[in-house]
C-alpha cells in the first residue's frame, strides 16, 4: 500500500481500478459521489495495470489514489480463478462479462481492510453511480451489503459485493487471507462468494443501495429513481462500444455518459421510471 496523500476524514468511499477501462468507470463514479455533497474521502485503489494518464482525471476530481499490489495468493489459486478457467467452471448464463474483466482482480477489493486510517469504508464498484447522498451507510454495521436482485425475488437471500460497508482492520485482513487460499477452494463468483462465506451473518442494505441495471427490464416495478442511492451497471458496462443490451438500457447508459463527461447531468427525481408490464 502506497498512499499518495493523507486521509482527510474518518470515512471513505472506496473503489478499485486495475485497468484503464475501470478507471473510466471510476471517473463517472467519483463525479457522482462529489455531487452528493459528502465530506467523506473518495479513495481509488489501483494496481500496476493502470497508467498515470488514466489516473489523472481521478486526481483532478479530488480522489485519494492508493497503489496496491495483487494479493499474495498461491499459483494454484490464481490458476483456478483465471478468466478462462473460471468462465469454464462457472459460466455466466444471465449476462456477459466484458473482455477487460479479469476475475482475479476482484480479490484486490479485500485491500480495503488495510485502510486502517479510516473508521468505516463504503466500497463501491467502479461500474456504479451514486445518485443521492448515502452518508448514512457509514453508520451501518460490518458487514452490510444489498441483495443480488436482478431477476427474481428469490435472489433476495444472496448478496452483491458491488456495494458494502466495512471496518478496516489488519486482523480481519489477515484472517481473510488465511481463509481465502485454502487448498482446492474455488470461489465461483470471486470476492462476492468469499465475502458471503466470510460474513455469513451479513446485514442487508436496502435494495436501492445497489440497484442493478438489469432490474430496469427484468423487474421494472421495483425501479424508483427517487429512492435509488447507487445504480450499478453489473455485467455489460455503459462505456463498452460493443454492448449487446444498449438499446434496452439506453436511458441508463445516457445517465452514465452524462456523469462521465460532466455535461448535462439531469435531475434524477425528474427521470421517467420504466413502464412495467401493466404500465
Ligand atoms: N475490477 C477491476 N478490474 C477487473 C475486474 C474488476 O478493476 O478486471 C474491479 C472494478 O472496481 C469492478 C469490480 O472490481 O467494478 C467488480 O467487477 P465488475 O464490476 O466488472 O463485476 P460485475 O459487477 O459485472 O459483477
Ligand atoms: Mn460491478
Amino acid at each position: 500500500m502506497r498512499p499518495a496523500s493523507p486521509p482527510a476524514y474518518m470515512h471513505a468511499f472506496v473503489t478499485l481500478v486495475t485497468n484503464a477501462d475501470y478507471a473510466k468507470g471510476a471517473v463517472a463514479l467519483a463525479r457522482s459521489v462529489r455531487r452528493t455533497g459528502t465530506n467523506a474521502d473518495m479513495v481509488v485503489l489501483h494496481t500496476g495495470g493502470v497508467d498515470g494518464s488514466a489516473l489523472q482525471p481521478l486526481s483532478e476530481l479530488g480522489c485519494r489514489l492508493v497503489a496496491v499490489d495483487h494479493l499474495p495468493l498461491s499459483d494454484a489459486f490464481n490458476e483456478r480463478h483465471s478468466r478462462s478457467q473460471l468462465h469454464a467452471a462457472a459460466p455466466f448464463a444471465k449476462g456477459r462479462k466484458p473482455e477487460f474483466h479479469s476475475p482475479l482482480d476482484n480479490f484486490c477489493k479485500l485491500r480495503l481492510w488495510q485502510l486502517t486510517e479510516y473508521e468505516t469504508c463504503v466500497f463501491i464498484d467502479a461500474d456504479a453511480l451514486v445518485l443521492r447522498n448515502i452518508d448514512k451507510l457509514f453508520a451501518y454495521p460490518q458487514f452490510s451489503a444489498a441483495p443480488n436482485v436482478y431477476e427474481t425475488l428469490g435472489d433476495f437471500h444472496r448478496l452483491n459485493s458491488g456495494v458494502f460497508v466495512a471496518r478496516p482492520s489488519v486482523l480481519t485482513f489477515a484472517a481473510m487471507l488465511e481463509r481465502l487460499d485454502e487448498p482446492d477452494v474455488f470461489w465461483r463468483r470471486t470476492d462476492q462468494t468469499f465475502l458471503e462465506s466470510f460474513f455469513p451473518d451479513w446485514h442487508g442494505l436496502p435494495v436501492f443501495m445497489n440497484m442493478l441495471q438489469y432490474v430496469w427490464f427484468n423487474l421494472p416495478e421495483l425501479w424508483d429513481w427517487k429512492q435509488i442511492g447507487v445504480l450499478h451497471y453489473q455485467y455489460e458496462k455503459p462505456w463498452e462500444t460493443d454492448h449487446p443490451k444498449s438499446d434496452r438500457l439506453k436511458p441508463l447508459i445516457d445517465l452514465w455518459q452524462a456523469h462521465y463527461t460532466g455535461e448535462n447531468i439531469p435531475e434524477i427525481a425528474g427521470l421517467d421510471n420504466p413502464s412495467g408490464p401493466g404500465g
